[in-house]
């Protein structure tokens, strides 16, 4: 059969690849433009404590205002500005803007910022991350910098040397997309975290399927057990809430408490503090 598709099969695969090929070339030209150009914007998503809803903390979500498709999202264009080195300059710009809007806040909450791969594997990361601290003036108790067990992966000593040296300089450690990874227990072993983010595709199915909600239930057990706090990602519904918070889990993140938004829409989120409470109607949030 794949021999009947023969030649024509090869033209047609060959042509796809070359407008895939195209097609990324294009993105990583426009995309060193737009850092440049500072295109780039940072939207924040609040996490809450669930024991009270209160406000705790914000992540940092990297976004491309493109000039023709509008906001692209992060899963489109890290991948590439990964492959072509860009992630360096895209990862330094996020973690200065968000480090820099952290510091104009009222108040003194934690800012979340995602680290890739590549970044984890840099040996200057610590001193970068120190150089922006300074800079900005934010307190490095007030960082927390998410990564995934998939970043370790590359060079685990380099990874594991660069996560130790960055909690000596006082800024937390979080454990992203907990679960999703081929080894995330043994991750867990290598390394003392400071935070367990439990990924959403486990949080969406509480009550759903019987399986996650176990999984989900153990995962907090066992951060219990270790000292860790958790933080349950995609967080959507009250049930989901309600649930949560019986189980005594740390902090929520999550639509049912605010989509990610632009920073200065953000003064309004910082003084509302009950998970769940809609948005005020004047925050211009992102949209489903
Ligand atoms: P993540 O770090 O796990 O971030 C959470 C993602 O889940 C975000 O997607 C967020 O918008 C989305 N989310 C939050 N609450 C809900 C919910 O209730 N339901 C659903 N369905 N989704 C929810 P986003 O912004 O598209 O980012 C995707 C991923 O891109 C992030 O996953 C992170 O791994 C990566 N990323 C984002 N910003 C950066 C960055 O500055 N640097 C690097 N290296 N990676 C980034
Ligand atoms: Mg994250
Ligand atoms: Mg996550
Ligand atoms: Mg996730």
């Amino acid at each position: 059969r794949a021999k009947e598709g023969g030649r024509g099969a090869y033209r047609f695969f060959k042509r796809e690849m070359d407008e895939t090929i195209r097609e990324r070339r294009t993105l990583a030209r426009e995309l060193r433009q737009a850092i440049i150009d500072e295109a780039l914007v940072v939207h924040y998503q609040p996490l809450a404590r669930a024991a009270d809803g209160e406000v705790c903390g914000f992540e940092a979500l990297v976004r491309w205002n493109h000039p023709t498709r509008g906001m692209v999202p992060p899963l489109e264009f890290i991948p590439v500005a990964e492959e072509n080195g860009l992630i360096a300059q895209l990862g330094e710009w996020v973690l200065r803007r968000a480090c820099a809007d952290a510091a104009s806040w009222e108040r003194p909450l934690r800012i979340a910022v995602n680290l890739s791969p590549l970044q984890l594997n840099q040996p200057n990361l610590p001193i970068l991350v120190h150089e922006v601290l300074v800079q900005t003036g934010l307190s490095p108790k007030r960082l927390e910098l998410e990564v995934t067990e998939s970043a370790l992966f590359k060079d685990y000593q380099r990874a594991l040397d660069n996560l130790r040296r960055l909690k000596a300089l006082g800024v937390r450690i979080a454990m992203d997309d907990f679960g999703t990874g081929f080894s995330s227990l043994s991750t867990l072993q290598s390394f003392p975290f400071d935070k367990i983010k439990i990924d959403k595709s486990f949080v969406e199915n509480i009550h759903r399927h019987d399986r996650a909600t176990v999984i989900v239930r153990a995962v907090l057990g066992l951060g219990r057990s270790l000292d860790i706090p958790c933080v349950a990602e995609g967080v959507e519904t009250q049930e989901q809430i309600d649930f949560l918070r019986g189980e005594d889990c740390a902090e929520l993140q999550g639509y049912a408490i605010g989509r990610p938004a632009a920073v200065d829409t953000l003064s309004a989120w910082t003084l509302a503090s009950k998970a769940a409470a809609s948005p005020p109607s004047v925050v211009a949030d992102e949209k489903a």
